[in-house]
């Protein structure tokens, strides 16, 4: 989270808007939670470029619930969709999806271990496809498509650690979903951006609470939604829009991921296998040459408040992921780090 979003938030915790009370307690219909809703939504369709012909639906249950979600309401019992995997989570979207449609895989690169994309002339398409599910930044293993996929079907994008690190088009996408903990705010609020085309389409036996058309039909509020969660994100958008937008965040972000790669790159002791033209803007995974480091690594870390860089208990290594709210100068304090670190063990 950026440092002036929760300095502004601690401001307005005891009254917000002079109400005498926390965002947290006033009603989700009160006017003026729906207004500080309605503003966030707006800010996002700037700052993304979103058109009338999508809805911006504030789902909970993370990104993960999604994996059922997409399913049951684009797809009925025995229908075709189409999924790449490209790493864990496409991997995790792919299995819980299988649970209720059939799933033909396009392509995977589990065999390199995650560290590029499948040429997509060799791809294999099904016909008829209900949608196509993929997920254009690997967090956890810091792979990122450089193209977006051109698909039949409507294409759904799991963006959970990419959304509002750079422009999109969104109308290259049917849906794109974000679990917000990553570039928008607290986990466990998830943002659906929908096509008004796939809206309707939820098979009869979906649970209310995560059927998209009644969310978009009630304003995100069948059921009470996580008021301080949107609260939050809104003054992320804002905060973002103050930036200038996502064209100055990439700007930075590009900038970030180039020191980080470059001195890995150079170095004999660190390494990152993923394969240039896909290295993830985001996320960058990286190992010591001496495994045996790693603890002393996390420990000299800590110590200098570089914080959360162990690698996913799936692959190991470390892993350093510099979202929007990561400061440039946070990522020079490391790589000052890394350099330092590396020297003391020559
Ligand atoms: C973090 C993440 C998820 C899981 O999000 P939860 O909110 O924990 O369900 C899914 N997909 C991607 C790409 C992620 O980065």
């Amino acid at each position: 989270m950026p440092t002036e979003v929760l300095e502004r938030a601690q401001s307005e915790l005891l009254d917000w808007q002079g109400s005498g009370a926390s965002v947290m307690e006033v009603s989700h219909r009160s006017k003026a939670f729906v207004e500080t809703k309605r503003r966030a939504e707006e800010s996002l369709r700037r700052l993304l470029g979103i058109s009338d012909s999508y809805r911006v639906l504030f789902l909970q249950g993370g990104a993960s619930q999604q994996f059922s979600s997409i399913p049951i309401n684009l797809a009925g019992p025995g229908d075709v969709v189409d999924q790449l995997v490209t790493g864990q989570w496409s991997k995790k979207a792919r299995a819980e999806a299988s649970r209720y449609v059939d799933v033909n895989l396009v392509a995977s690169s589990e065999s390199s271990n995650f560290t590029t994309i499948p040429d997509a002339a060799m791809w294999s398409w099904s016909s008829g496809a209900a949608y196509c599910h993929y997920c254009p930044n690997e967090t956890i293993g810091g792979l990122e498509f450089d193209f977006v996929p051109v698909t039949e079907a409507p294409l759904v994008a799991d963006m959970s650690s990419t959304i509002l690190s750079r422009p999109i088009d969104v109308d290259a996408f049917g849906v794109i979903y974000a679990g917000a903990q990553k570039n928008i705010g607290p986990a466990g609020l998830c943002i659906a951006i929908v096509h008004n085309d796939l809206l309707g389409r939820a098979r009869t036996d979906a649970p209310s609470t995560l059927n998209w058309t009644l969310a978009a039909e009630n304003e995100s509020m069948y059921n009470t939604p996580p008021t301080y969660a949107i609260y939050l994100a809104g003054l992320v958008f804002e905060w973002l829009e103050h930036r200038g937008g996502l064209v100055a965040m990439e700007a930075v972000n590009r900038q970030k991921a180039e020191m980080l790669y470059s001195l890995i790159d150079q170095s004999d002791f660190y390494s990152n296998p993923t394969e240039p033209r896909y290295r993830s803007l985001m996320n960058v995974p990286f190992t010591l040459a001496r495994p045996e480091l790693d603890a002393l690594f996390l420990e000299h870390a800590e110590q200098e408040s570089l914080l959360n860089l162990k690698g996913h208990r799936s692959v190991g290594g470390m892993r350093a992921s510099i979202y929007n709210a990561v400061e440039k100068s946070s990522v020079e304090a490391l790589c000052d780090f890394m350099h330092r670190f590396e020297q003391q063990q020559a």
